[in-house]
């Protein structure tokens, strides 16, 4: 069997965008060695799990591309990012994603990220003090924290407080059935206290003297525990790294029991260390037999409807990426985990291309969403992505 690296960009696939003639920014850029790869590999559309009703999340789809069905296995939101800022969950443990917003004297939120904070870390001490154990924050990246309550007598069957809007009140937190009923008297009355708290807290009053938002509200999401899940490696008796710089894919690499490789640098952000993530992918890969390396930057350029700087991005990853090409007894694999639409600025049900290279060749012009279809690997489901990829560094025999 040949060994494996995955590289997931973020939001790959995309609309036509009439600025870029009809072209989608991933049909738009100049990308030689993707296209090179797609060429010389075998090339398809992957379908992203999707749940009814909704649009796709970056944690199922992922979940969905190592073969992990998300009803059973996705534990919620916030425990994926707790895992990801690299903190230990005990069982009974229930975790959210947060982040520090600003609200007015009625509680009308006027921004969700609270000016884009960096400065946190005494914003969260104070916190700490006041939640005594039972409510712990762990700072994140940014604005955002990751939240854990613990003791037994806390359930994880609450609404969260975020609207997700800035112009109209934050929630109350609900109890979605009779047990889970403490756990919301007992968050409502912790971010009561911790508004106060926040309001006149040194660091805020700082912060408004410059003229910056005050930190001065908690928005909690994304509520959920612990999960069991067969590890990667059992599940597919293959040994698993992973390279990721935002906190969620970090999350999803050691839920599953992968090892992370670390990159200095590496961001999840537009300026992260795209070569640095090759390099090191291209000099572990003797250690491991998959390597899972993920890019953000592309689902939030689309998200801001930032379509040329998405397209940018994707130049520079194909610039970056000619330093997997000379790899040996290794298939690259280039997929996204669903498609971001820059005109919707939001993720979007659209398949998303994908190249496995080197294999027999394809007929086509270049790596893109239109050009993917027409190639041999046809419509392949989300969920059985992984078998594939496997089962073709296996007819590779090397
Ligand atoms: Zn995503």
């Amino acid at each position: 069997m040949k060994k494996i690296i995955l590289i997931v960009i973020d939001g790959l696939g995309d609309d036509p965008i009439p600025q870029l003639k009809n072209k989608t920014p991933l049909e738009a850029a100049k990308t030689p060695n993707l296209d090179f790869f797609a060429k010389n590999g075998i090339c398809g559309l992957v379908l992203p799990w999707i749940e009814k009703g909704k649009l796709p999340t970056s944690e199922d789809t992922h979940l969905a591309i190592f073969g992990y069905d998300p009803k059973k296995s996705n534990p919620g939101r916030g425990v994926l990012e707790v895992l990801g800022i690299g903190e230990k969950i005990k069982k009974e443990d229930v975790c959210f994603r947060g982040n520090f917003a600003t609200v007015d004297e009625n509680l009308i939120i006027i921004d969700r990220r609270a000016g884009r904070i960096e400065k946190t870390q005494p914003l969260i001490e104070t916190l700490n003090e006041i939640g005594k154990g039972k409510l712990i924050i762990k700072r994140a990246f940014g604005h955002r924290v990751g939240v854990i309550l613990r003791g037994k007598e806390f359930s994880e069957k609450v609404s969260s407080n975020d609207p997700k809007k800035v112009g109209v009140k934050v929630l109350k937190i609900e109890a979605l059935n009779k047990k889970a009923k403490k756990t919301a008297e007992f968050l409502n009355s912790f971010l009561d206290k911790a508004h106060q708290i926040l309001e006149n807290h040194p660091e805020n009053i700082k912060r408004k003297n410059e003229g910056l938002l005050p930190a001065n509200y908690l928005l909690l999401r994304g509520a959920g525990r612990l999960k069991r899940v067969e590890k990667f490696l059992k599940k597919y008796k293959i040994k698993a790294g992973f390279i990721a710089g935002g906190t969620l894919y970090k999350g999803i690499g050691r839920f599953l029991g992968m090892e992370e490789i670390k990159v200095k640098r590496a961001t999840g952000l537009i300026s992260t260390n795209l070569k640095g993530k090759f390099l090191v992918a291209r000099k572990n890969i003797k250690n491991f037999d998959f390597i899972f390396l993920h890019i953000k930057a592309a689902d939030n350029l689309a998200e801001d409807g930032n379509f040329l700087g998405k397209k940018e991005f994707i130049e520079k990853i194909d610039k970056e990426i000619k330093i997997l090409s000379g790899l040996k007894d290794t298939l690259i694999v280039v997929t996204g985990d669903h498609s971001t639409s820059s005109l919707q600025k939001s993720h979007s049900k659209n398949p998303v291309p994908i190249l496995i290279y080197p294999f027999e060749g394809e007929n086509i012009k270049k790596f893109s969403e239109k050009e993917c279809k027409k190639g041999r690997l046809g419509k392949i489901k989300q969920i059985q992505l992984i078998k594939k990829i496997i089962e073709i560094s296996r007819l590779c025999q090397k």
